[in-house]
């Protein structure tokens, strides 16, 4: 199974796709992003992301090796196309937590994968958010509220919507999806 996390920036993805993977009681494989974005304190290559130039991500994209991509804020972020394919062809189940750009194009090659978006309970929360983790400018902030605008009319074009109110809440949400994916018969 292919499972994409997805939805605003700030909604906090990262907590929930953190906490569900801390809890230890998930054996899927999380799929470490690509991006040109300079790495925040603490942040570490090849755990956090994959912290590449804007030339070497351009060349990846040219040579095919990207599951999907998309520029935001003006970086590049994307999935590595060659560990998502190689670890399902092994029979384990994998976890993107992507913005909506690129779980679109997933949606587009994958269809059998499982879409699940992440909603904050409401935007000026979702604002605080941002400001309250300190590591962007307001500038930065602005264009991510305006952006979390137009992913919230995408909901439509998931599976499930998740409210992350509570991490725990939201985690539970996503373990319920997974078991319910797990017992379904067909997919249309
Ligand atoms: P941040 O800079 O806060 O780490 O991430 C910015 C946005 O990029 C977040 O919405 C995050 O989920 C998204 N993102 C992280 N990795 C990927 C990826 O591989 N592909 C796409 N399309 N978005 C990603």
């Amino acid at each position: 199974m292919l499972i994409v996390l997805s939805g605003p920036s700030g909604v906090g993805k990262g907590t929930v796709r953190k906490a569900l993977f801390d809890a230890g009681d998930t054996d899927f494989q999380y799929s470490i992003s690509m991006t040109t974005r300079k790495p925040r304190d603490g942040e570490r290559d090849g755990v956090d992301y994959f912290f590449v130039s804007k030339e070497q991500f351009e060349a990846n994209i040219r040579d095919g090796e990207m599951l999907e991509y998309a520029k935001y804020v003006d970086n590049y972020y994307g999935t590595p196309l060659k560990y998502v394919n190689e670890t399902l062809d092994s029979g384990k189940d994998v976890f993107l937590e992507i913005e909506v750009n690129g779980a679109m194009q997933v949606r587009a090659n994958c269809p059998d994968a499982v879409f699940v978006f992440l909603t904050p309970p409401d935007l000026m929360e979702l604002k605080h958010r941002l400001i309250n983790r300190g590591t962007e400018e307001i500038e930065v902030i602005n264009a991510r509220i305006k952006q979390a605008v137009s992913e919230i009319k995408m909901m439509r074009n998931y599976d499930y919507a998740v409210v992350n109110d509570e991490v725990e809440n939201a985690v539970n949400g996503i373990r319920t999806i997974i078991r319910s994916e797990r017992l379904r018969v067909t997919r249309v």
